[in-house]
């Protein structure tokens, strides 16, 4: 990940007088120095805006610089818009309005008409705000104290969407072999994906896999086995046969990892009905891939695996985007009397949400025709999250986001031998469920325990992609109501 930066912009202008000026600068710089001590990712100011030459020009450094994943506005005085049109009208960076003002109170002897024109981003800010609206350009709007926690909580979630997008503008995508046979909703329009999404879907041959799996050398499988016994629980693995097994997904692993790192690819995708020359699906050589931060998704499904590799660097737990709780996942089977979705995939589950040290297991899989393959297995950890899916919708692509509670698994399952999630959808199992397929969502969705429906929402408004939200308050009805001017609206947009 490159080391982002957010450049803060502060408007006013001449009429103030140097002074004033001065001390507009001298405030932003305060505020400044604070965002970038709370937040995710540090916030440069530069100067204080009184021209449309200046703003042209910043806006188009800004847009050139690789390291800069938006810009932050505040009207600190009044700032006339017609100065911002032809700077505004390059923007390619995210765009935040921050609406705060230098002091949180009002002063009762202090004010007068210089402190008023010094401190008036509550007139400045919604002369800036109405420019964004007259020339429709995406923006997000938080207003609140600098100060307050809660409303820096919700910059930094900004911040790491605006890092999401940048990201997924560069995001490398290696197919192995083509979507699963029949299959209609991992289907989808790459060439649309590259333009909105800038998501670059390419295929190589399982065969080069195979090839490179006969390039990997004793030490790098004896350091791989190491890995997994440090990571994982291996008590069940005794037998030869059994280590044989885990070595053959060792060597899988290491020659999948290889041939991403070589191409730059973060995020990959397989389908059982083409591993010619593999002897087992990749399992655990999967799952430890996606521990580690590559995005992934079975059958060939390459929207939800690039999706994953964005929402992992979105999340707000981790340090690192390999911490990023946000994982492919499938809906599988209903408690209907309790309201509980059971997730899981036949195989390749993400442990990145795993509330125990994940145990190595060996069984058959009846799908794929090859040897049986090992994979880890373990329970969820609870809490609140979402669900989230991108389709294709034929014209545009649609973002389908629910939110969600994992609980702890409510039984044992033993015979189940794949990892398990269990949640309990908004507004209700069976209300949500038909809110979902009136939408069109898919049975493959990207699980996350620390990305926001907000932080979705604000992500497609950035990517300009259609976003439809299930929660606590949506009905069938209402969805339905939404889809309709949808389609209108975007057929309108072109
Ligand atoms: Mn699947």
């Amino acid at each position: 990940m490159k080391n982002y930066v957010f450049w803060f912009v502060v408007g006013s202008h001449m009429l103030y007088g140097d002074e004033c000026l001065a001390q507009v600068g001298m405030d932003a710089v305060r505020i400044a120095e604070h965002l970038s001590d709370v937040l995710p990712y540090p916030v440069e100011f530069y100067d204080v805006m009184k021209s449309n030459s200046e703003i042209t020009e910043i806006i188009s450094k800004a847009n050139r610089a690789d390291d800069c994943a938006g810009v932050i506005t505040f009207c600190h005085t009044f700032s006339p818009s017609k100065m911002w049109i032809n700077g505004l009208s390059l923007l390619q960076k995210p765009w935040l309005i921050f609406h705060t003002q230098f002091n949180a109170d009002i002063p009762n002897e202090a004010i007068d008409m210089d402190y008023m024109n010094l401190h008036q981003s509550a007139h400045g800010d919604r002369e800036h705000g109405f420019i964004g609206a007259r020339m429709r350009i995406p923006r997000k709007v938080i207003a609140g104290y600098w100060e307050d926690n809660a409303v820096t909580d919700r910059i930094a979630d900004w911040q790491r969407v605006a890092v999401g997008a940048s990201f997924s503008k560069t995001l490398k995508l290696m197919r192995f072999g083509d979507n699963m046979r029949e299959v209609a909703v991992t289907e989808g329009d790459k060439i649309e994906a590259q333009i909105k999404l800038g998501w670059q879907v390419n295929t190589w041959g399982v065969g080069k896999l195979v090839e490179t799996m006969e390039t990997i050398s004793q030490k790098e499988i004896d350091e791989k086995l190491a890995e997994y016994a440090d990571r994982y629980d291996l008590s069940a693995i005794t037998s030869d046969k059994d280590k044989e097994t885990l070595r053959y997904q060792a060597v899988e692993e290491i020659a999948i990892r290889k041939l991403l790192d070589e191409q730059g690819c973060t995020a990959f995708s397989n389908t059982f009905q083409d591993l010619y020359g593999l002897r087992q699906l990749p399992g655990i050589a999967t799952q430890n891939l996606m521990a580690d931060g590559y995005g992934y998704a079975g059958e060939g499904d390459w929207k939800t695996s690039a999706l994953v590799a964005i929402m992992k660097r979105m999340g707000k737990t981790n340090k690192s985007y390999s911490d990023g709780l946000s994982m492919f996942m499938e809906d599988y089977n209903y408690d209907l009397k309790q309201g509980i979705c059971l997730g899981a995939h036949m195989l390749e589950v993400d442990p990145v949400i795993a509330e125990n040290k994940p145990c190595v297991e060996i069984h058959p899989l009846g799908i794929g025709d090859r040897e049986d393959p090992a994979r880890i297995v373990f329970e969820n950890k609870p809490g609140k999250g979402i669900v989230a899916s991108l389709i294709d919708i034929g014209g545009r692509f649609r973002l389908i986001v629910q939110e969600i509670e994992c609980i702890k698994p409510t039984q044992t399952m033993p015979n189940l031998p794949v990892a398990r999630v269990m949640w309990k959808p908004e507004p209700s199992l069976t209300i949500g469920a038909e809110c979902w397929i009136i939408a069109g969502g898919a049975h493959h969705t990207v699980l996350s325990l620390d990305v926001t429906s907000e932080q979705m929402r604000d992500f497609a408004r950035i990517m300009d992609i259609e976003f439809i939200l299930i929660d606590k308050n949506s009905t069938p009805a209402k969805i339905e109501e939404e889809l309709i001017i949808n389609d209108l609206v975007w057929k309108l947009k072109g």
